[in-house]
């Protein structure tokens, strides 16, 4: 069965939900750089998301996550990730809003030597950040079966001192973020339709997974022929895709729908995360001077780069034909241009 977007909106209004961001975000034409590629290119603005002037895509999952931490009156967010994690930034700067504390466990994958980017931000919002080292010679997987020990350790001690804390996954990555993106393509189909434009294909990246996931739950249940591309940005297996349906799907009962996903409605390409997550790309650099200097517009060298740079070679490659229109879905993370320098790469050479 296909949904209108008000039949979709009044869905998602049964959900507890927290105001945090400045929605609908814009949606706009890129003149210069449609004319380089030869497609209709639009770009989504989800790094104007709010609450700060660094926005991104976790805010969607956050209005929905936080408001049932509230509603089962717990009053510390607990989060992870990587020492420089947008989502981290997003969950603390979210905690201030709404007077929770928030306590961050991140694990230092890049070699933190100064407190930047999202860390500066994250110790300005007042969030409680655990840094959590790899030790030698232990396995990247060791290091985050680690850091929830130790979480788990100090949620137990807090519990007894009567302090409810609530559980956020890495990327706020489960049925209830997922909730965000179904919201998020709602809003996107009525700013199209508001437009009189059909959309051909939607490109953004993909991570944790659950603002694909929300994307393509939003299309089948709106019944848009977009093709959504989520470029991969962090090199993941073949049970990624497992996962996912299974979250898309536990988000779509908890709806009291009877719809389900399949594997079929996801179009993963990893090819473009080449080296690995919060590891820079040439190709990745190129398309972020590309955007920069046709548009004035910043992309990050984790995500939004990587799937620009993806964008870019569909169409060199056909793969997204000439002609085609296409969104760009922006997610932010523009803190990254002003973390650790190995976070960067070669982006200044010309
Ligand atoms: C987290 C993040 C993504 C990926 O979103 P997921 O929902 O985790 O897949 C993409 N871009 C940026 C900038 C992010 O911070």
């Amino acid at each position: 069965m296909l949904y209108s977007g008000a039949e979709l909106n009044t869905i998602l209004d049964k959900y507890p939900r927290c105001k945090l961001g400045f929605f609908p975000t814009p949606l706009y034409y890129l003149s210069n750089m449609s004319k380089y590629l030869g497609i209709k290119l639009y770009i989504k603005r989800d790094d104007f998301s709010g609450q700060s002037l660094f926005g991104g895509n976790k805010i969607r999952k956050l209005e929905f996550l936080l408001a049932d931490a509230l509603k089962k009156h717990s009053n510390c967010i607990f989060t992870y990730g990587a020492s420089q994690s947008n989502h981290a930034m997003q969950t603390a700067e979210s905690c201030c809003k709404l007077g929770l504390k928030c306590v961050l466990y991140l694990a230092d994958l890049v070699g933190t030597k100064e407190i930047k980017g999202n860390l500066l931000v994250d110790k300005i919002m007042g969030a409680e950040v655990h840094l959590i080292q790899p030790l030698p010679n232990e396995s990247f997987q060791d290091t985050i079966k680690r850091m929830y020990e130790l979480a788990r350790k100090q949620q137990k001690e807090l519990e007894e001192e009567g302090i409810h804390c609530y559980d956020i996954p890495m990327g706020g990555a489960n049925s209830i973020g997922t909730l965000g993106f179904i919201s998020g393509f709602a809003e996107f189909e009525n700013q199209s339709q508001t437009m009189g434009k059909q959309f051909d294909y939607l490109v953004h990246a993909t991570g944790s997974g659950g603002t694909m996931t929300g994307l393509v739950i939003g299309k089948k249940l709106l019944g848009d022929p977009v093709t959504i591309l989520s470029m991969d940005a962090g090199a993941h297996g073949a049970d990624y895709v497992k996962e996912k349906v299974q979250m898309g799907n536990s988000t779509l009962q908890s709806m009291g729908l009877t719809e389900s996903l399949t594997e079929e409605d996801f179009h993963i390409d990893t090819t473009y995360s080449f080296p690995g997550y919060e590891k820079p790309s040439s190709q990745a650099n190129k398309a972020i001077k590309l955007l920069a200097r046709q548009e004035g517009i910043l992309l990050d060298p984790v995500y939004s780069g990587k799937a620009f740079a993806g964008l870019i070679d569909y169409v060199k490659k056909g793969k997204i034909p000439g002609g085609s229109r296409v969104l760009f879905w922006h997610t932010g993370g523009i803190t990254a241009l002003f973390a650790e320098e190995n976070i960067l790469g070669d982006i200044l050479d010309e």
